[in-house]
């Protein structure tokens, strides 16, 4: 059995813990979701929806808001008296505060980052990036392991869904208040004008192609005319010509929109990580042999500042 730990705020699942879900449901073999905190009995019900064994909803007094040592007290005493085979946890930022404490607590073996399973006669692989994500290993624990899975590996929407809502079992979790030695604060929140691009549907990316700062306009326009977030490569953020919280790829964020746009982007590994779950990968490059173009969905061998003046012209009709 695997167990996926499911991570909520505020009643809201995070697209993370769906992509996890998927993760567990692809492996093969029953697949049982916990979720705790303030506010977990609507992610609970919603968890259920999915053709999971069982959906369990931890219950542990002190935990109202995520605290490290409040987590690892309560997903030990879980885990001890679930067994898994697994535990499958998505890579966030919680998880990776929470994650390794959690499995030296279990003894668990702890394999992060991973894109994928491979099941095989020997048992379950996982496979992650190694070397800047130019090679992917597959690693072959020798016992059960406490698995993160790397945000848009697998899609959230390729979750299957039960027949009949799963059933939801609450388990009780003893935590000691004065044992936990961190006092959340209020949630972090970004700034206001950044972006979460994890969540967007739609990306115009940016990269060296578009040659100066005030071209950038013309991206924006493009993303303005399909309703589309701008993402950029890593040298359009370094040369701070969109904010850092914009850059997709191994050093950014990971992202898996329904339409990837990329115009004037090479397509470099450390950028490929980072977008191609994206569904639909659309292309613009004047270089042919651009490595983007091995991925893309849709290829345009062009100028960009000829055609995307001619989409937005288009999408704007
Ligand atoms: C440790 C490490 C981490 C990194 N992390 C990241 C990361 O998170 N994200 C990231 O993106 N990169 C990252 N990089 C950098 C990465 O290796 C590449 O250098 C970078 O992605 C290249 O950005 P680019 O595609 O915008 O630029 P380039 O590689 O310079 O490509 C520009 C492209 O634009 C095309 N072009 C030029 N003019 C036009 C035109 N008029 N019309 C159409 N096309 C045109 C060119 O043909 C070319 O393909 C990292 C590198 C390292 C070493």
């Amino acid at each position: 059995m695997i167990l996926v730990l499911a991570e909520q705020q505020g009643g809201t699942l995070n697209r993370a813990s769906w992509e996890t879900v998927a993760a567990a449901q692809q492996a093969g073999g029953p697949v049982k979701v916990a979720v705790l905190g303030a506010g977990a009995e609507v992610p609970a019900a919603e968890l259920a929806g999915a053709d999971v064994a069982e959906v369990l909803l931890v219950q542990a007094p002190p935990i109202e808001s995520y605290t490290l040592d409040g987590y690892v007290a309560a997903m030990v005493q879980l885990v001890a008296a679930e067994h898994p085979d697994n535990v499958f946890l998505p890579h966030t930022y919680q998880a990776r505060d929470y994650a390794p404490a959690l499995a030296v607590r279990l003894g668990l073996a702890h394999v992060t980052d991973c894109v994928g399973t491979k099941r095989t006669d020997t048992g379950l692989l996982f496979v992650r990036p190694v070397f800047q994500g130019r090679l992917l290993a597959d690693v072959a624990p020798a016992g059960p392991a406490l698995v993160t899975f790397q945000i848009g590996a697998v899609r959230a929407d390729s979750v299957t869904r039960g027949a009949a809502p799963a059933p939801i079992r609450t388990v009780a979790a003893t935590v000691d208040a004065a044992a936990i030695r961190q006092k959340p604060e209020a949630p972090f929140r970004e700034a206001k004008q950044a972006v979460d691009l994890t969540e967007a549907e739609r990306i115009v990316a940016v990269g060296r192609g578009i040659k100066a700062q005030e071209k950038i306009a013309l991206a924006q326009q493009l993303a303005a005319a399909l309703g589309a977030e701008v993402g950029a490569s890593r040298p359009i953020c370094d040369a701070g010509w969109l904010p850092m919280d914009r850059q997709i790829g191994s050093s950014g964020q990971t992202v898996a929109p329904k339409l990837y746009v990329a115009l004037g982007v090479s397509g470099a590994i450390q950028h490929l990580v980072g977008m191609k779950g994206s569904r639909t990968i659309v292309a613009i490059n004047k270089d042919p042999e651009a490595p983007i173009f091995e991925i893309a969905d849709y290829g345009v061998v062009g100028d960009l500042f000829e055609i995307v003046p001619a989409l937005i012209k288009e999408l704007q009709g």
